[in-house]
């Protein structure tokens, strides 16, 4: 499917220079975000995923639908300060912005297959922070996957030695 005539660019947002691809024309057509959806549950459904792990906020949106298609469980990761219990941390840098990312400590048990997922993949900081934090807890990742890549800015580099999936490549 060309999932890209779903993808609304909106430049300078949230600041200057920044290119956004804003995916809530493709989460609005129930039809596409199915299909992009179906995708990715098809790229995880022989790899034994125990959980799928996702980073606020655009990761859950992507990642809780394929947990449910897969019948596994979703765990959240989030900014500083926003889940209620024991958490570990780590500091991240991202394509406009700095920030720290926290999952509940007992989020995932060693052992247990992740799958993560986020909207998009631009400098790799964000899902470089989540694979530390899932694979401090014992968790292996046995995937990741993408709405969309930003290829120019090299995010796949972070990702070596990783099985990884992006629908669109801008
Ligand atoms: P990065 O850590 O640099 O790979 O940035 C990825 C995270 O920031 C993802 O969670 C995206 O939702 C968000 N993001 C970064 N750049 C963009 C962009 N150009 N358009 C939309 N979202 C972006």
């Amino acid at each position: 499917m060309d999932y890209k005539k779903y993808i609304k660019i909106v430049h300078d947002w949230p600041k200057e220079g920044i290119e956004f691809k804003d995916i809530t024309p493709l989460m609005d057509n129930g039809k596409a975000f199915k299909a992009a959806v179906d995708e990715i549950v098809e790229f995880a459904r022989d790899k034994q995923i125990d959980l799928v792990v996702g980073p606020e906020a655009r990761g859950f949106i992507v990642g809780c639908p394929v947990s449910y298609a897969l019948e596994v469980g979703f765990a959240p990761v989030r900014k500083e300060g926003k889940l209620p219990r024991e958490v570990i941390k780590v500091d991240y840098g991202l394509e406009y912005g700095e920030n720290v990312l926290t999952i509940h400590k007992d989020a995932i048990k060693p052992g247990q297959r992740v799958l993560i997922t986020d909207d998009l993949l631009a400098t790799g900081g964000t899902i470089e922070a989540t694979i530390k934090l899932v694979e401090e807890l014992g968790g292996i990742v046995v995937g990741c996957a993408f709405l969309i890549e930003l290829s120019y800015l090299d995010g796949l580099d972070k990702l070596k030695g990783y099985d990884v999936l992006t629908l669109m490549k801008y």
